[in-house]
């Protein structure tokens, strides 16, 4: 029947084309639709048989039959080609470079200027051999007073009244009980440094109920008063500048002897007390020096509660010193109150990245 497989040989040849020019897989699932599903021409063409004259069916099935694998082939020949590269895009698409820096995280946030000077001072003293010891901040009168020569009835107790949770358990005044403890646990040599925070009762614009010290104990052979004003000297400068020097003043604590005030040459003024206009420098109040910490020799009667250690005054001596870490702070970056450190507002705390 030539028109029949005329019309057959024309749909075949009109699906083959427009397989050919489908760009997608979705494009060729709509020509397979169109061509070889149950509405198309072909599944008519091939429903019909059944009606045509019996000379007629035989020629027309062949014929339907070669058009439909010839599509069929075509098809699945097209859609393995197009499978292929649509991976191949999708795959280039994906790509990850893997030498690409990551996405760096969201900025957490910044550690308060406090942290980042402790850390700065524990640096420092890190550098020159000492190691860092931290310890209660609920402390017994024993080694807050007593085991630091302040006697029952020392006057010195007054100085450092604070909150009392019994009669001998109390908020520790100062980072100095852990001089006896670091030496009841460590034979000589001893060099730490024991920073935390530590409790008063008093409240204003230089002093706060809490505030954070940094003790430091060096306990060895020969160790001298020059020894504490190298280590100062070289702390001193490696916070506040190169040009740094240190002077030490006559003072009394009761678990040094000697003890002084360590003063550290103005860094704002360079020690002259003016400024370059010839007015009178305030952050020195015109002296050329500023007052950093307390300090001295260790007391040979503090030994005298860790002589089971190894502790004969006889035999070793050693330094102290405890400085207020926010008033390092203060004085470094010209913060006025210290009770700014713990109001928490975020426009002073964001001036220090
Ligand atoms: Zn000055």
């Amino acid at each position: 029947m030539p028109d029949a497989a005329g019309r057959l040989d024309e749909l075949r040849r009109e699906a083959e084309a427009a397989v050919r020019s489908a760009s997608s897989t979705a494009e060729l699932e709509d020509l397979r639709v169109r061509y070889l599903g149950r509405k198309s021409e072909l599944t008519g063409v091939l429903r019909g048989i059944g009606e045509l004259p019996p000379e007629e069916r035989g020629p027309v099935g062949q014929a339907a039959n070669a058009a439909r694998s010839a599509m069929e082939s075509a098809l699945a020949e097209r859609i393995a080609a197009l499978d292929a590269s649509e991976l191949d895009e999708r795959l280039a698409a994906d790509r990850i470079d893997v030498t690409l820096p990551g996405d760096p995280p969201p900025h957490p946030g910044r550690l308060h200027l406090i942290t980042q000077t402790r850390r700065e001072i524990e640096d420092v003293f890190v550098g020159l051999g000492f190691s860092v010891v931290e310890g209660p901040e609920i402390e017994f009168d024993y080694y807050n007073f007593t085991a630091l020569n302040f006697l029952p009835d020392h006057p010195a107790r007054a100085m450092q009244d604070t909150f009392y949770v019994s009669d001998d358990v109390l908020l520790r005044t100062h980072t100095s009980p852990l001089q006896v403890r670091t030496m009841e646990v460590q034979p000589p040599p001893v060099y730490a440094i024991m920073p935390g925070r530590v409790y008063r009762r008093d409240s204003d614009a230089t002093h706060t109920p809490m505030f954070n010290q940094v003790e430091g104990l060096a306990v060895d052979e020969d160790i001298t008063l020059g020894d504490l004003q190298g280590v100062l000297l070289e702390f001193a400068r490696a916070i506040f500048g190169q040009e740094r020097e240190i002077r030490l003043r006559s003072s009394y604590f009761p678990f040094t002897e000697p003890s002084v005030e360590a003063d550290v040459s103005c860094f704002q003024c360079g020690g002259s007390g003016a400024l370059p206009d010839g007015s009178r420098d305030p952050l020195c109040k015109g002296s050329g020096w500023l007052e950093i910490l307390g300090a001295g020799m260790v007391d040979p009667n503090v030994y005298g509660f860790v002589a089971d250690n190894g502790y004969d005054p006889e035999r070793v001596q050693g330094f102290a010193f405890g400085m207020g870490i926010e008033r390092i702070a203060m004085l470094r970056h010209g913060v006025p109150d210290l009770r700014m450190f713990f109001d928490n507002d975020l426009r002073f705390l964001e001036q220090f990245p």
